[in-house]
């Protein structure tokens, strides 16, 4: 469970191929750091293994099932953006609840299981504020648990900590590193820093023009002699 294949998956946009015949497998509860320049590839992987965007040949195989054409909600996966994405007129409570409803759940229950995963990022005192009165850091803390809430396998991350300062970044890779471990669960993230994917990653997969280029340990891909 929260193991991921990608087998011969491939992205063509009219012209062009964006992803090319990518096969990579992922072990359950590794973190997975995907690298490379802008523009070769990496965030359209992540859009086809969320299924938020279709794939042109090759199949997606979430927890051994293919989920290639499934709806992202089907999958047992959750992204989490830059830019955190939070619903600026919900207060935190219903931000993180929100996947829930969508779900089909309760009030009750929602609000019971929101509670829990505010409390298990540390922002239960924040639960009735809503986002704009919330730092970078408490934001994405926010975005974190809303992510969680569904009980996904497999996290997705596109540059999550991007848009944070570099203090801050720093702060929060650990607490990401720290929840992943804790919870067990399967990352693979977007960047676009060698050093960010050192600090986090089990496997780095560094991507050039649609296609992997190297794969393995940080320490095996970065200091080669
Ligand atoms: P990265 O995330 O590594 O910066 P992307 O996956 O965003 O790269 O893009 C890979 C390639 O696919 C780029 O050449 C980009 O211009 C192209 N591309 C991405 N999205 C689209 C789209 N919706 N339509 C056409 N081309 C696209
Ligand atoms: P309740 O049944 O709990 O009163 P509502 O259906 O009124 O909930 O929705 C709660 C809030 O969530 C509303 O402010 C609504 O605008 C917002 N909301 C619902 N769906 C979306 C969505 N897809 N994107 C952004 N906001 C949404």
């Amino acid at each position: 469970k929260g193991n991921v294949s990608l087998v011969g998956l491939t992205k063509k946009y009219d012209s062009s191929l964006a992803v090319s015949d990518i096969n990579l497998t992922i072990e359950a509860g590794q973190y997975c750091c995907l690298l490379g320049p802008s523009g070769c590839g990496k965030s359209t992987t992540l859009r086809m293994i969320a299924g938020h965007e279709s794939v042109s040949s090759g199949q997606i195989l979430l927890s051994g099932k293919d989920v290639t054409h499934l709806s992202p909600r089907q999958r047992g996966t959750a992204m989490m953006f830059q830019n955190y994405a939070l619903f600026p007129h919900m207060t935190c409570l219903e931000n993180v609840a929100y996947g829930l409803k969508v779900a089909g759940k309760n009030r009750e229950d929602r609000t019971k299981a929101a509670l829990d995963m505010l409390a298990s990022v540390d922002m239960q005192d924040h639960q009735h504020k809503v986002p704009a009165h919330l730092s970078g850091g408490q934001q994405q803390r926010i975005a974190l648990a809303r992510a969680l809430i569904c009980q996904p396998d497999v996290i997705l991350l596109d540059e999550p900590l991007s848009a944070l300062d570099p203090f801050l970044r720093i702060q929060m890779r650990k607490e990401l590193k720290q929840i992943q471990r804790q919870l067990g669960l399967t990352f693979i993230h977007v960047t676009h820093s060698q050093e960010e994917a050192f600090a986090l990653a089990d496997i780095a997969v560094v991507m050039k023009d649609g296609v992997i280029e190297q794969s393995g340990t940080p320490k095996s891909i970065f200091e080669r002699p």
